[in-house]
């Protein structure tokens, strides 16, 4: 097939296909539209792109991806100091600061135990997080993990980790999701929201 535009534009839309849901289709379509909006959307998006660049870092405290080192959240002093927060991505994190879930501090494994793709404890940042449950302000780990078997999985395993500290670790609730119907749900769902009835 041959290409409609030159090697520049063709290669813009090969790297932008390589987004999250993005398919060839799309990337082209954003390629026009950002070529068309070259002043007011590509110089700009190009500019936030190099410095993002050269400043973004991984904060060395939570992992948490950030201009500053340590992060915003971990540098925050009104925060809780005495709960963190555990999920597998910075994605996460970012969610439950979108929702304003919680005002604690977190920590950032990189990924969730997985057999099947070779992901070992060593390849996620557990002895680092087993050293802050250690520190005398934490009370309490919270294991914000997917409810899938790998997220499951990897809850178990740091809960057994954290055994003979003092900390309590606890988990995020399963069941039925704010707005939902039980005539939709899943068999799995309904039985874990049985299984976890909180008192009315
Ligand atoms: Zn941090």
């Amino acid at each position: 097939m041959s290409a409609a535009a030159g090697p520049e534009i063709e290669r813009l839309i090969q790297l932008l296909a390589r987004l999250p849901g993005f398919g060839p289709r799309s990337a082209r379509r954003a390629a026009l539209f950002l070529i068309k909006k070259r002043e007011l959307l590509m110089a700009p998006l190009a500019a936030a792109l190099q410095t993002a660049m050269e400043k973004i870092e991984v904060c060395k405290i939570c992992g948490n991806i950030d201009t500053q080192n340590p992060c915003t959240v971990c540098i925050d002093a009104r925060r809780d100091p005495s709960a963190i927060v555990v999920v597998a991505d910075v994605a996460d994190l970012w969610a439950l600061e979108r929702a304003h879930a919680i005002n604690a501090r977190y920590h950032v494994l990189g990924g969730t135990l997985s057999p099947l793709d070779g992901v070992g404890p060593e390849d996620l940042s557990i002895d680092t997080l087993v050293k802050r449950a250690h520190e005398p302000a934490v009370r309490e780990i919270i294991l914000a993990l997917n409810a899938t078997v790998d997220g499951q999985s990897t809850a178990h395993y740091i809960t057994d980790l954290l055994h003979e500290t003092n900390v309590k670790v606890t988990r995020l609730a399963h069941g039925v999701p704010v707005g939902g119907e039980l005539d939709y749900l899943d068999e799995g769902t309904l039985a874990a929201a049985i299984r976890s009835r909180t008192p009315f």
